[in-house]
């Protein structure tokens, strides 16, 4: 790594890192490396937001403790997280499901027993 930073500091021209547009530009390529981080920096803190927010409505939308279908133990929180759409999520191991109704999420939860699902890799619906 630091020989290929000599070899740049030496020959900036050499460095694709310097390049906007096809253009050489050190100068551009530094501002636009400085927007890119601003705008990276300001995605993640909305990322953030959004997952608390995510993680503050399934609080409030807690249900009850079932027993999961996958591990049998008394792990599976549903959640209502509205009229119309419920959620199934093991506490143990991971497993989950969503549907219109109830039932409907338990039976969506039980058809992808052995899928190997675990809510935690995805932990706000719309990554799934
Ligand atoms: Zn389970």
């Amino acid at each position: 790594m630091s020989e290929w930073s000599d070899y740049f500091e030496d020959f900036p021209e050499e460095n694709p890192a310097n390049y906007v547009g096809g253009k050489f530009d050190p100068e551009g390529a530094k501002r636009a490396r400085e927007i890119e981080g601003n705008q990276s920096e300001a995605n993640s803190e909305v990322n953030e937001m959004l997952a608390n927010a995510w993680k503050a409505t399934k609080d409030r939308s807690f249900v009850q403790v079932d027993e999961c279908p996958q591990c049998g133990l008394v792990e599976l929180n549903v959640y209502k997280i509205k009229d119309s759409l419920y959620l199934c999520e093991c506490q143990d191991c991971g497993i989950y499901g969503q549907g219109c109704s109830h039932s409907e999420a338990l039976k969506i939860t039980e058809n992808a027993l052995g899928e190997g699902l675990d809510w935690r890799d995805k932990p706000v619906p719309w990554s799934r």
